[in-house]
């Protein structure tokens, strides 16, 4: 089993002194990191060592940032090493955290490092919390209408059809699916499944649910728009 507590952190950024500045306040904060400047040195370097978390600017000459997080993630070695994505326009962000890339976060430029930082610690710690689920010794697992989620492999399915979620959207759908027929306000999700205070980050969750909502097509009205509040799993027919 992976242990991403002490893992070292993959920084990927062609412009030094943002390079520097991050390296110089991850390596504060107690994390290894391992400097690249471009995209196939990034891509070198999680050959050698798998990393326990990358930090992945999107513009970067060569290979840009999208086609390496898009390599990683169909790449069944690398497709769980969380992707943190470093953005200078916020537009890229649907993109960046939608089905089509699979990121699990990103941070838009010009960013603190101090943000960043807890960003990183909450997705590790999210990561850890889902490892201390798989190596549970008991299968749980989740009926719906017409969604099994299998908790301890971390997979869903729609009518016995495997879904293609990311972690995030994954964690989203169980939280939903536990508090199902409770409103939910977008902190609520956010404290829950992304782990900590993201305030003002409520545009992430809107996101994330048009994407697991997308993914469950036929089935995304499961997932009801609380006009107002936030989401809400529908309650099962009595
Ligand atoms: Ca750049």
């Amino acid at each position: 089993m992976r242990d991403f507590s002490d893992g070292k952190i993959l920084l990927v950024e062609d412009e030094r002194d943002i390079l520097e500045m991050v390296q110089y306040n991850l390596e504060q904060a107690g994390f290894d990191v391992i400097p690249a400047e471009d995209g196939e040195t990034a891509l070198e370097a999680v050959r050698e060592t798998l990393p326990a978390l990358i930090v992945l600017d999107l513009m970067l000459p060569g290979i840009d940032g999208l086609e390496v997080c898009k390599l990683l993630k169909q790449d069944a070695r690398t497709r769980d090493v969380p992707i943190l994505m470093l953005t200078a326009r916020s537009e890229e962000v649907d993109r960046i955290v939608g089905l089509e890339l699979g990121a699990d976060d990103y941070v838009v430029k010009p960013f603190s490092p101090r943000e960043l930082v807890l960003r990183i610690r909450a997705i590790l710690r999210r990561m850890q919390a889902e490892v201390r689920d798989a190596s549970g010794t008991t299968a749980e697992e989740i009926r719906t209408g017409p969604l099994r989620v299998d908790l301890a492999a971390h997979r869903a399915f729609l009518e016995g059809a495997p879904l293609a979620l990311t972690s995030t959207e994954f964690k989203l759908l169980v939280t939903l699916i536990e508090r199902r027929g409770r409103v939910q306000s977008r902190e609520d999700l956010l404290n829950s499944v992304w782990g900590y205070e993201y305030a003002g980050y409520g545009r992430t969750v809107d996101t994330h649910i048009r994407r697991l909502r997308e993914k469950l097509s036929g089935a995304s009205d499961l997932v009801e728009t609380v006009r107002g509040v936030g989401y809400r799993f529908r309650p099962e027919a009595s």
